[in-house]
């Protein structure tokens, strides 16, 4: 069995776990366990850390104007964000690995 396999397929559950709870975790509406385990799998996931960076700087940007943010819009967002965290790595920029 390919353990490198088991740890990507572990990875990928663990980011559909998270990937729901991003916009609370950031909003501080989390347990503290949720909250801890969110935060540690952001540690440790790239692409979770950059889909939560980037809610948070457009949540930032939406909120400039005191209203609520469009409905329309945050749905076309997380879209946006759920299709960059699916992208696959390697777009060969990455040297180190
Ligand atoms: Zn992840």
């Amino acid at each position: 069995m390919d353990i490198d396999f088991v740890n990507r397929v572990r990875d990928r559950i663990e980011c559909m776990r998270v990937r729901p709870l991003l916009q609370s975790f950031l909003d501080g509406e989390l347990d503290k366990p949720q909250r801890q385990r969110v935060a540690a799998h952001l540690e440790a996931c790239r692409r979770c850390g950059l889909a939560a960076s980037t809610y948070e700087s457009l949540k930032r940007r939406l909120g400039r104007f005191g209203q609520p943010a469009d409905p329309d819009a945050v749905a076309r967002l997380t879209d946006f964000v759920d299709r960059l965290a699916d992208a696959p790595d390697g777009d060969g920029r990455d040297g180190t690995g």
